[in-house]
């Protein structure tokens, strides 16, 4: 398994060669934008003109073939709520989103599912056999709330998923190299999963109170705790804040700045 670059007419992401289904993890690469939001920002409200942010989705449409009128997105809270959703959730640009979730699953064939990161972790599942999909988003309150553990949960009880047949990508996010944090953060990270944070997260030498986190290995280890096989996790060994230039970061930009997606259909 690997995470492998892709390029289609410009437009750079990321696929991991665990997962079965039609999948990407979008870049800052090959969109209209301009400004801070140069180029594929996929954020429709943060302020980008909203014929740059149409017309990048009609690129990206066009580059993983989706189709434009089947898209669902989550309306992200930072919390751990994961929503159940069909085509009838399909989602206009600049319109709301009438409901919170920050991990969507599916079943439905041809619909697909958007969870937007600059920073925070994103991480797709798919059953082995094809039978459904998720998309997550799980900044670190969610990751303290083990969001993955209960999309992992959902796709069980929604579609009978086993966890042992599940593959799961782990995207670009904020590596353990930048994301330095304070002490309420390190405790959440034990909270969610006791004594095996410490591989996770270090005081950072010389700072008092401060520390680093991996995010991603924590939503590795949840997963594991969830029943997925490691041999069945792929985690995208990039930072996003490290790689600016090809990624959305949050803290890099200090939030002037588009969206990334991670995106998945049957
Ligand atoms: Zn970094």
């Amino acid at each position: 398994m690997a995470f492998v670059e892709e390029n289609k007419n410009g437009v750079v992401y990321m696929k991991s060669t665990l997962i079965p289904a039609r999948h990407a993890f979008t870049t800052r690469l090959g969109g209209v934008s301009r400004g801070a939001f140069k180029s594929l920002n996929l954020g429709a409200s943060r302020g980008d003109l909203n014929e740059h942010v149409a017309e990048n989705y009609d690129i990206l449409c066009r580059a993983l073939d989706l189709p434009r009128d089947r898209l669902v997105f989550t309306h992200q809270i930072h919390e751990c709520s994961v929503r159940r959703v069909t085509g009838a959730d399909a989602h206009t640009l600049f319109t709301d989103v009438p409901y919170d979730a920050d991990g969507l699953v599916t079943g439905e064939k041809n619909l697909a599912l958007l969870a937007f990161t600059a920073d925070c972790v994103p991480i797709l599942l798919c059953e082995e056999d094809g039978r459904a999909i998720a998309a997550v988003h799980a900044g670190w309150r969610g990751t303290a709330g083990c969001i993955a553990e209960k999309a992992v949960e959902k796709l069980r009880r929604e579609y009978g998923a086993v966890p042992e047949k599940l593959r799961a990508a782990i995207g670009p996010c904020i590596g353990k190299c930048c994301f330095e944090v304070g002490v309420e953060v390190a405790d959440a990270m034990f909270d969610a999963i006791g004594g095996s944070a410490e591989k996770y997260v270090s005081p950072k030498t010389g700072f008092d109170g401060k520390f680093t986190v991996d995010l991603r290995g924590v939503n590795a280890h949840i997963l594991q705790m969830a029943g997925v096989r490691a041999e069945n996790i792929d985690i995208s060994s990039e930072c996003t804040m490290c790689l600016h230039e090809k990624y959305w970061s949050h803290r890099y930009t200090k939030g002037i700045r588009g969206v990334q997606a991670a995106v998945i259909i049957l």
